[in-house]
């Protein structure tokens, strides 16, 4: 096919057709009908599209890499107990209260059902014996009591999905996971 009929053929081509070839087949091209394809899909104003649509489709690739590394994830062994129940994570808060100061820490653990059920009493625990001690205990352990709770609750209510902080968790370790978990 000459040049000539390939221009015409793609201004012939509606919208949806012309952007399909240009993000499905556009490897397959030789290098003048590229230029053509481009050309064509210029004057509809029409490129722009095409590159977005190529990011998101690059977009949803990741997307779907994330969700396979977060799996894999949660199906390692539990680093507390070794046991086999799919991981997730809870952030914990605890405080500790000593006459006008009070020590407050988060950290997020990550762990299977029972040893986080385990990790979430030993917090609320030490928040009821320790945190109450001081002027500043008053108002704070029972914030991070409550929090605690919330934060718990709302995961016992999600059912098995994982949480803000495991995807976070995952986010931010993806690069060694990924080594680790996929390859
Ligand atoms: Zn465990």
């Amino acid at each position: 096919m000459d040049e000539e009929k390939i221009r015409e053929m793609y201004e012939n081509m509606p919208d949806d057709q012309l952007l399909n070839i240009a993000l499905n087949e556009m490897d397959q091209l030789r290098d003048e009908f590229k230029q053509i394809l481009r050309g064509v899909l210029r004057d509809r104003n029409l490129l722009s599209q095409t590159v977005k649509e190529t990011i998101s489709a690059g977009e949803e690739e990741m997307e779907e890499e994330f969700e396979k590394i977060l799996e894999s994830f949660r199906q390692t062994p539990c680093p507390l107990c070794q046991g086999h129940s799919r991981l997730n994570a809870l952030s914990l808060r605890r405080t500790l209260g000593v006459l006008l100061f009070s020590f407050k820490w988060k950290r997020v653990v990550i762990g299977c059902p029972d040893c986080l059920n385990k990790k979430y009493r030993g917090a609320q625990l030490f928040n009821w014996l320790l945190g109450f001690w001081g002027f500043p205990g008053w108002y704070l352990a029972p914030i991070y009591l409550l929090g605690n709770k919330r934060d718990y609750s709302n995961m016992l209510n999600s059912g098995d999905e994982p949480t803000e902080d495991l995807i976070n968790y995952v986010k931010e370790n993806q690069k060694w996971l990924k080594v680790k978990l996929l390859q």
